[in-house]
């Protein structure tokens, strides 16, 4: 049983946005422990508030209450600039629409976050750009413009500068909402050696075969959280 604090602790957290036709509650009271190693899929309906869990999480969107701690960092404490640059190192974040700098090509695409938190020497920024990009099979893309790739390459393009500073946590927003099946698949078997790899993944999707590979699945409602526990077929499932 894994004892050490878990890597991802929402606390009563809700989100309200306010619209012109009155206030959304977007997350209602969300409690919700992900451990080290473990992958957790979220699904639910277009609008039940994924999207504004995922962003809570990354910090790209503030809760209205609630304690958002990750990475053993509570990210009501951390000012916009903070909160990219912690970010930017401790975690990675995948898009259904990829989100490539459309001028940049696929390595400097790759080597942006490092730039951006000064990690690595910059002289070793390209070499291990290159490496990451050859585990996901693009490296012979490398100097090519973004959109000269299929989206499927997209995808893993966009996958390997999720790792470039080599973060802890990966989330990824309907990662394959854009890919037909095949693809689709292909991407999902990378998601899955990154967690045997010991990362930890957190994933939206509302492709219902993908979600039943995925050993945790969590449904959200109108804001509101179910944790169904464990598919009981995965194989990084981790008690909690
Ligand atoms: P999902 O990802 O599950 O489709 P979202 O998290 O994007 O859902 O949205 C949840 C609810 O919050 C929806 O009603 C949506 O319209 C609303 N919402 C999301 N983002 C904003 C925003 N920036 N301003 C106002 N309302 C928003
Ligand atoms: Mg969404």
């Amino acid at each position: 049983m894994n004892m050490e604090a878990p890597l991802i602790r929402l606390d009563d957290v809700s989100k309200v946005y306010k619209g012109p036709a009155g206030d959304i509650h977007a997350l209602c009271d969300v409690d919700l422990q992900v451990g080290a190693g473990e992958f957790v899929g979220v699904r639910g309906p277009s609008g039940s508030g994924k999207s504004t869990l995922l962003n809570m999480i990354t910090g790209i969107d503030r809760p209205t209450e609630g304690e958002i701690e990750v990475a053993g960092t509570s990210l009501v404490d951390l000012n916009e600039n903070e909160l990219a640059r912690w970010r930017g190192k401790q975690i990675g974040v995948i898009f259904q629409f990829f989100q490539l700098l459309p001028t940049l090509t696929i390595i400097e695409n790759v080597m942006l976050p490092m730039d951006f938190c000064r990690m690595y020497k910059p002289r070793e920024r390209p070499e291990r750009a290159l490496e990451l990009l050859d585990q996901v099979e693009l490296a012979d893309q490398a100097y090519k413009l973004p959109n000269t790739l299929s989206g499927g390459q997209m995808q893993r393009a966009a996958i390997a500068r999720a790792l470039a500073n080599d973060p802890p946590l990966i989330v990824a927003d309907e990662p394959t909402g854009n890919l037909d099946s095949r693809t689709a698949d292909r991407i999902f078997e990378l998601f899955e050696s990154l967690v045997d790899r010991g990362r930890t993944f957190l994933m939206v999707t509302h492709d219902n075969n993908l979600a039943d590979r995925i050993p945790r699945v969590l449904e959200v409602f109108d804001g509101v959280l179910h944790d169904n526990g464990h598919n009981g077929n995965g194989t990084n499932g981790k008690g909690h």
